[in-house]
């Protein structure tokens, strides 16, 4: 085998191009997303990937590892500081209140779909370069939204026929009850203060909530006995999620409480949740095991490391970036793990309807007149394979056999000044000829039966 020669370009680390093989995916994410947007009222906004550095680091929070680590900011020729949007919401609120949307009837409720940029360690399922889709209600406070928003995602998950889905989630509370709570995490935390890691030994005095973030396993044991938050809300925020929990159960939506469950953006008040999808892994039994039984395998069940949605409640987020007070709840997608998943649960694409009908053709006259059946062909929406690069007839019709159409046409010198076309039956190897006129509906008569 040659070695094979690394390019001499390549994508980015962490940048990924879309195949055609996973872009019928994306399409069905898409689509998914869309009709459900459709029937509850979300209409699509498309926001620039370039903004002000200041959006975000005001909206998402300074001490955000978004802010500090993640984002790609640089200054233009003309001297701004812009960032390629890490995440959808902030935008989205700038175009809120760019365009004036709180004199329209509310709440406003907006979807989107599109790329995102973190500098990130590319690890499975992150990248530097990523998709989302995401759902946005402005200008409404009440719990239904929250419950809404929460219904949406587990659906779009579920009609891309992923199993096992489980929401976490919680609510942190907002500026009546979090402060207390955060000196209350901030005490227990400086007490334990020599037994997490250095990330965190720094986030105590920024921000301790993002301490709950932490996936070092260290910091772990130190989470889990930690305060929790659902124990020192107020009484609204309580008042809030207990009626959100009861939404969620009449709508009989699988739900676990995660206490610990913060997000890792500053904009987040009460109800925070995530989709996570319950995955069965199958491993083979070692060698002397799979002696004695060949076909037992373990079954595992594993939950997804990563979340397949997630998002929350922002009610002061509008004021933040400029605009009146006015109370927000979203999530977004993350369309690369998805797609993982349903790769990973072998999840079938419906498959597009593949060409009964060959079209072949012998001559430069043939292949002028073909050009233009293929078009007639496709304005009757009648699907067919042709190769107008092979101008051998022999190398066409082993194309069609190996392609597994029912009938080629056969076009060649003679049938063009006569006007007339072949018609051979693959199986049978039986031609026959007719007019090329009535072509179309000929064959769209033969393949519907
Ligand atoms: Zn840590
Ligand atoms: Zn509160």
């Amino acid at each position: 085998m040659p070695r094979k020669k690394t390019p001499k370009f390549q994508s980015l680390t962490g940048m990924h191009d879309i195949l055609p093989e996973d872009q019928k995916y994306f399409y069905e994410i898409y689509k998914t997303a869309k009709n459900i947007a459709d029937f509850y009222g979300f209409g699509e906004i498309t926001t620039p990937i370039l903004e002000q550095a200041e959006l975000f680091s005001r909206g998402v929070g300074m001490a955000t590892d978004v802010v500090k680590k993640q984002m790609y900011t640089f200054r233009t020729k003309g001297g701004e500081l812009v960032t390629l949007r890490p995440e959808g919401t902030a935008s989205i609120v700038r175009a809120y209140i760019e365009h004036g949307m709180r004199t329209l009837p509310q709440p406003v409720k907006l979807w989107y779909f599109g790329p995102f940029f973190r500098y990130e360690k590319p690890q499975g399922g992150r990248y530097r370069q990523f998709w989302q889709f995401g759902f946005e209600i402005i200008g409404d406070a009440s719990p239904v939204e929250d419950a809404q928003v929460i219904l949406i995602f587990y659906k779009i998950l579920e009609e891309l026929k992923l199993k096992n889905l489980i929401i976490q989630i919680n609510s942190i509370g907002d500026h009546q009850c979090r402060p207390y709570y955060k000196r209350l995490l901030g005490s227990y935390l400086r007490a334990h203060h020599s037994s997490l890691c250095a990330d965190c030994r720094r986030r105590i005095k920024e921000n301790p909530l993002r301490v709950l973030d932490c996936k070092e396993e260290k910091c772990q044991s130190i989470i889990n006995s930690a305060p929790q938050i659902l124990d020192h809300l107020c009484r609204e925020c309580h008042d809030h999620f207990k009626e959100v929990l009861e939404y969620l159960d009449n709508l009989g939506l699988p739900y676990h409480l995660n206490p610990y469950l913060v997000r890792g953006l500053d904009y987040y008040t009460r109800t925070v949740f995530e989709i996570f999808a319950e995955q069965e892994e199958f491993h083979e039994l070692g060698d002397q095991e799979s002696k004695n039984n060949q076909e037992k395998k373990e079954s595992l069940s594993i939950i997804s490391k990563n979340a397949l949605a997630g998002g929350g409640r922002y009610d002061t987020l509008v004021k933040l970036l400029g605009g009146k007070e006015t109370p927000a709840f979203g999530a977004a997608g993350g369309v690369e793990r998805i797609v993982e998943a349903m790769k990973f649960a072998k999840i079938k694409l419906a498959r597009t309807q593949k060409p009964k009908i060959f079209l072949a053709q012998l001559g430069k006259q043939a292949k002028r007149e073909i050009l233009r059946l293929i078009e007639e062909f496709r304005q009757a929406k009648v699907p067919v394979a042709f190769s107008l690069s092979k101008d051998s007839l022999k190398s066409q019709l082993k194309l069609a056999d190996r392609l597994g159409v029912k009938y080629t046409l056969i076009l060649g010198q003679k049938e063009v000044v006569e006007g007339k076309i072949i018609i051979r039956n693959m199986q049978t190897g039986k031609q026959k000829i007719t007019a090329t006129k009535t072509i179309v509906q000929e064959m769209k008569k033969k393949i519907s039966k």
